[in-house]
């Protein structure tokens, strides 16, 4: 069975969909990190990122590899180094790219078979598994959003402005919405979860809630 669950940043989606994948004994899939990891061999390799060419063919160039809470590119462990700032700057321009998401997309269909999983991102809903079984749209009002985001950053020694978060943010968003391909948008047949006031767990128990019925 695949379960999708699709929203934009700061929405939750990778812990719900991590411990979600736990509480059902699914693998779990993070497809941001798939993207963030060609960014990341973009600026190590410093192919020019407005050059469309040069990041279509070094997706074909490099060798990717996903696991339970890893991701590798030739060889090379970057599981955190995806997390840093230029990483999260420099993603766009991979996720705008059409050859990269057309590759990336087969990739994710590939590692997902006929088992059974729950996959994170934005586009898994509507694009790369249409046939999913069970499709959840996890969403916050941006304001929710940046108050988490700033919350994680304190915790972490950063402590941006929630405007200055919400300004980051709010670009995000835009760029997700508007991406010529696989841009963020709720599946018709998805289920909408707005997840203010809500701890992790209430979010959980509302989803295995849907799964149930
Ligand atoms: O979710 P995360 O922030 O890790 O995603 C990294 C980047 O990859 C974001 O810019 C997001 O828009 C993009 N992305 C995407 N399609 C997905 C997952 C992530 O375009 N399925």
């Amino acid at each position: 069975m695949i379960i999708t669950i699709d929203g934009p940043a700061g929405a939750g989606k990778s812990t719900v969909a991590r411990e979600l994948a736990k509480r059902l004994g699914y693998r779990f899939l993070d497809t941001g990190a798939m993207y963030r990891a060609v960014a990341w061999a973009a600026l190590q390799n410093q192919v020019d990122l407005n050059d469309e060419v040069a990041i279509g063919k070094l997706i074909e160039a490099i060798r990717l590899e996903v696991g339970e809470g890893w991701i590798r590119v030739n060889d090379v462990d970057v599981t955190e180094a995806i997390r840093s700032t230029d990483v999260t700057a420099a993603v766009r321009h991979v996720a705008d790219n059409p050859t990269v998401r057309t590759y990336l997309s087969a990739e994710q269909q590939r590692l997902a078979g006929d088992g059974d999983i729950v996959t994170e991102g934005r586009d898994q809903g509507t694009f790369v598994f249409p046939q999913a079984e069970h499709k959840i749209f996890l969403t916050a009002t941006p304001e929710e959003r940046a108050r988490r985001r700033q919350e994680q950053l304190q915790r972490h020694g950063s402590a941006p402005t929630l405007s200055e978060i919400l300004d980051q943010q709010n670009q995000r968003d835009y760029q997700d919405a508007h991406r010529p391909v696989g841009r963020l948008v709720k599946a018709d047949d998805a289920i909408e979860i707005i997840s203010d006031g809500m701890e992790i767990d209430q979010v959980l128990d509302r989803i295995v809630e849907l799964l149930e019925n």
